[in-house]
């Protein structure tokens, strides 16, 4: 069967079409990237850079695929709510149990968090053992950029884009807090999660990404 064809891609457009990205070297690990609302394209691209083999992730078939999951930014309320409507919670709560290697950034942060600091509730996927503060820098107005020292990568400080970025409150015991701001936690790792506060995949800075897909391989993704 012919594939369909492809749409062109507008050049600075972030959202038509599939990107051009580099051929997956074999044995790359399956990366996914949370694909319900955010911006997921850049994760994509990024994932590809780094060497890993990217792919939308929109239902629990796609969810059991991957070998290691990114959840991108966008809005956490929405996000999940969707993961709600298309049944993917439960699935995706019990593959971080197990151990799947999982990037939030952003709103994905604020998702893998195991507590929001707000009086109501809305659906999260948790994991990690912290409370997190949604919009805690402010509103759009106050998104802002900063380099960050980020311990244990190499080769300087990390430019950072915070858009209505949360910041975490509160860490449990095995939360290793990697890069902060103004004193509030906004890089953090616990086992096999790693979040971050801002939106690592709108720089070209991929150390980051490169760091997440070399833990995954690590922890068994890839060579097959
Ligand atoms: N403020 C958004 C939320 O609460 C997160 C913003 C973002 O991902 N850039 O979900």
């Amino acid at each position: 069967m012919s594939r369909p064809p492809r749409r062109a891609w507008v050049p600075g457009s972030r959202i038509v079409g599939e990107p051009e990205r580099p051929v997956p070297p074999e044995g790359a690990p399956l990366v996914g990237v949370l694909a319900l609302q955010g911006d997921v394209y850049e994760h994509l691209n990024a994932l590809a850079r780094c060497g890993a083999h990217a792919s939308r992730v929109r239902s629990v078939a796609d969810l059991a695929r991957v070998e290691a999951l990114v959840i991108p930014g966008g809005e956490s309320t929405t996000i999940g709510k969707l993961l709600g409507l298309f049944d993917m919670m439960e699935p995706l709560r019990e593959r971080v149990r197990a151990g799947m290697p999982v990037f939030g950034t952003c709103a994905g942060m604020i998702l893998l968090s195991d507590r929001l600091d707000q009086d109501f509730d809305q659906p999260v996927i948790g994991g990690l053992d912290v409370t997190t503060r949604r919009n805690a820098f402010g509103n759009q107005q106050a998104s802002f950029e900063a380099d960050l020292d980020v311990s244990g990568l190499d080769g300087g400080p990390v430019h950072a884009v915070f858009i209505r970025a949360p910041w975490i409150v509160e860490t449990g015991p095995g939360v290793e807090v990697l890069a902060s701001v103004d004193g509030h936690p906004v890089i953090v790792r616990q086992g096999s999660i790693l979040a971050a506060a801002f939106h690592p995949e709108l720089t070209d800075d991929d150390r980051l990404h490169a760091a997440f897909v070399a833990a995954a391989v690590e922890a068994g993704a890839g060579g097959r």
